[in-house]
């Protein structure tokens, strides 16, 4: 089904989840300007949603809280029904708990099963619901992507907390079990970003500060070098089951 019939059939589209804000909102923007119809999502920024479809081209917002499984199925049958076709899936959105890694039993058991639905079960789930779609962008299009947002946490042992860490490594081996078993038709890479300059570490001093001492970039990564490197991946016809570690060389030291 195709609901805007002034949309040309070389058209792509992406949908790019939490992206009203921070690392999602520079993916969509990238993606935008690169020509893709873009799908633009958060759990409740919907003000800001609409405005950022407003103003892109070719653009809708869908608000849904991916913590939940009928939200989640909504989220993926009306991203399709939007323009007929999904060749893109961004997993972006994602929930961070700093808690020190010696307070064990600050990492209650809550907060486990919390991450691990929004960061591990949510970007699955999503795939396994847009598989048909992206299946169909590769035979129709030479299409069919998925990028997941990880965290350096998951390639180190560091991180805001032990489980943030851990559920963005799984993301990390989700990443490459999908590749392995969706090629040749849907390649499936990650970016783990190192610091990111976003509303959420503005107050992370300490680490700010490692960044601009220790990597060799001197720097936390700005939303849109992240962006920059998920467009390279999705841009790509072979690369698949990458994690892209994106930290400024932080990792080197
Ligand atoms: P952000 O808070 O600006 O974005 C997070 C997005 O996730 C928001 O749009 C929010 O609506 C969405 N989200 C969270 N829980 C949700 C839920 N239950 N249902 C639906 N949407 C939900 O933060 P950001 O820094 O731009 O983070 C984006 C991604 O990058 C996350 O996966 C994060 O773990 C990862 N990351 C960030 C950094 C960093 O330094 N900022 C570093 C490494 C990885």
């Amino acid at each position: 089904m195709n609901i805007n019939p002034t949309i040309d059939s070389a058209l792509r589209v992406a949908l790019i989840t939490g992206s009203t804000s921070g690392i999602g909102a520079a993916i969509a923007r990238r993606l935008s300007h690169a020509g893709y119809a873009v799908v633009l999502h958060s759990r409740s920024t919907a003000k800001t949603g609409h405005a950022m479809a407003a103003e892109l081209k070719h653009a809708i917002y869908i608000q849904a809280d991916l913590a939940l499984e009928a939200d989640r199925i909504r989220l993926v049958s009306e991203a399709i029904a939007a323009w007929g076709q999904l060749d893109v899936l961004v997993n972006n959105a994602g929930i961070s708990r700093v808690i020190p890694h010696g307070d064990l039993a600050a990492a209650t058991s809550a907060v486990w099963h919390e991450l691990h639905e929004v960061n591990v079960v949510a970007p699955f789930h999503l795939v396994a619901l847009a598989e048909s779609a992206l299946r169909d962008a590769a035979r129709c299009r030479r299409a069919g992507s998925v990028v997941n947002i990880s965290s350096h946490a998951g390639v180190r042992p560091k991180g805001a907390s032990i489980p943030y860490a851990v559920s963005k490594a799984a993301l990390n081996h989700v990443t490459r079990l999908l590749a392995l078993s969706l090629g040749p038709d849907i390649r499936v890479n990650a970016v783990a970003p190192g610091l990111v300059d976003t509303p959420l570490t503005a107050e992370w001093t300490g680490a700010q500060e490692l960044w601009r001492e220790r990597a060799p970039m001197h720097r936390a990564a700005s939303p849109d070098d992240i962006a920059h490197a998920v467009a390279m991946l999705v841009a790509s016809d072979y690369l698949t089951g990458e994690v892209l570690l994106s930290d400024g060389g932080l990792n080197l030291t």
